[in-house]
């Protein structure tokens, strides 16, 4: 005789999470490459400080310019926030182009915005010459008016950028809703945008950098620096130096504990993976969507067939209770998932947070800082910072040999 037993779980006890707070990325990939810390002293003429998405590009863009580069990290690479990010590759600035006029002007707003596009395609090019397998995509992009108001100036915003043809055209709620399913009043389609597997991305550049002969040491701390009129020292946590004429700072949100000069606000963001394949990735699968509330919310799909939900910033970040706070932003995400999409069928496979931070006119500082000689910085911060690091791979590379480039003026400390 068989007996089987059923045992129903009470509908209000929810499934504890043992796990949680890994970003997708690091889950999904694993550790892709390690390399040696640092153990010796060493001379070179250009350390990349920072081996994130920032500083993959950057010391690719040194070494075809034909620098010498050793690149150094403290943790592994792509742990920082290369680790977290949802990867939307968009032109668009966090800050419309109708309000960056208003800050610096419409030449350099559409310059910027424009330079925008042009590194969504380089890093295209990037990829498939390179054959980067980074689940890399070309995509459009939807910015959603999330009511009447934000309709109203977001239809300024379209004018503006249709002037400028950026390649954008204007959707109707109706039409918005009709193509992707999606509750809006209205929405700024615009033709060049793309998602990526950063971390993958950045482990791909930072290997073929390393194939090339790039040296490169992971799990090794910079402590402390010397910057002298004729180059710099930096020492380890391990007592070992490393001297070179000049360092590029690709230190992501940790750097803004290096500079006085206030460059950012910095808070914290929530990000929320499907399971594969629910209904909803199929009808996003080649559109990046974001809104204008604020906070904003924003979603992509992956490469295998997930939708990537984030948004819910928050000031606070309580270390003892980062669990329930992740679990009450996933929850928050999820309800306005359910506003825009009615039908979304998200259920969540991975959630977890990362910091995030706002210049005050979301563009980046990219180039020298008056505190430190010898020195270049690439901070990227905001929706766009990935978008911005592309770009720097030409700015510092024109920098270091003493040119002027266009976007310089827009991006430099002191603003
Ligand atoms: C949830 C979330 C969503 C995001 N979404 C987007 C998006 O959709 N699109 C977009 O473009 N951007 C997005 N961003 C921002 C984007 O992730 C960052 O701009 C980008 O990852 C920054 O890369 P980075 O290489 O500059 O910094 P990091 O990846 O943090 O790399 C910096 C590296 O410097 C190293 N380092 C720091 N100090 C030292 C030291 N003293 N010695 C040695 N090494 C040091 C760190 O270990 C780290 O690995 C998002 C961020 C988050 C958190």
């Amino acid at each position: 005789m068989v007996f089987i037993f059923y045992w129903k779980r009470p509908a209000n006890l929810k499934n504890m999470r043992i796990r949680t707070f890994e970003p997708f990325w690091l889950v999904k990939n694993g550790l892709l490459h390690s390399y040696p810390s640092l153990q010796k002293n060493l001379e070179t003429e250009i350390v990349v400080l920072g081996g994130g998405i920032t500083g993959a590009l950057v010391s690719h863009g040194l070494l075809e310019a034909g620098h010498q580069v050793v690149l150094i990290d403290k943790r592994d690479i792509g742990q920082g926030s290369t680790s977290a990010t949802t990867s939307m590759l968009q032109y668009e600035i966090d800050e419309p182009l109708v309000e960056l006029t208003k800050k610096i002007g419409e030449k350099g707003a559409v310059a910027c915005y424009k330079a925008g596009i042009k590194a969504i395609r380089t890093i295209g090019d990037l990829v498939a010459n390179l054959n980067l397998e980074c689940g890399f995509d070309f995509k459009k992009s939807l910015f959603l008016a999330h009511d009447e108001n934000a309709a109203d100036w977001l239809k300024e915003e379209f004018e503006m950028r249709n002037k400028h043809r950026m390649g954008v055209s204007w959707l109707s709620a109706d039409q918005v809703w009709k193509t992707f399913g999606i509750r809006s009043f209205g929405a700024i389609l615009s033709k060049t945008a793309a998602s990526v597997d950063a971390y993958r991305l950045a482990h791909g550049l930072i290997h073929h950098s390393f194939k090339r002969g790039m040296d490169i040491y992971d799990q090794t701390e910079i402590t402390k620096t010397e910057h002298r009129e004729d180059g710099v020292t930096l020492q380890t946590m391990d007592g070992f130096s490393v001297k070179c004429r000049k360092v590029i700072y690709c230190t992501g949100f940790e750097s803004t504990e290096l500079l006085k000069e206030k460059i950012a606000s910095l808070f914290y963001t929530y990000a929320s993976v499907s399971e594969q394949g629910i209904a909803c990735a199929k009808q996003l699968k080649d559109v990046l969507v974001w809104d204008t509330a604020n906070p904003y919310l924003y979603m992509r799909t992956t490469d295998d067939g997930r939708l990537l939900v984030g948004g819910e910033d928050s000031s606070t970040n309580f270390p003892f209770f980062q669990q329930q706070i992740k679990e009450r932003k996933y929850v928050k995400l999820q309800s306005k998932l359910d506003e825009l999409i009615p039908e979304n069928g998200f259920i969540e496979d991975f959630s977890w947070g990362g910091t995030f931070g706002a210049t005050k006119d979301g563009l980046p500082y990219i180039g020298a800082s008056p505190e430190y000689t010898n020195a270049l910085f690439v901070l990227g911060f905001g929706g766009n910072g990935i978008t911005f690091s592309i770009q720097a791979m030409d700015i510092i590379v024109a920098m270091l040999k003493g040119k002027k480039h266009d976007l310089e003026k827009y991006y430099r400390f002191g603003r």
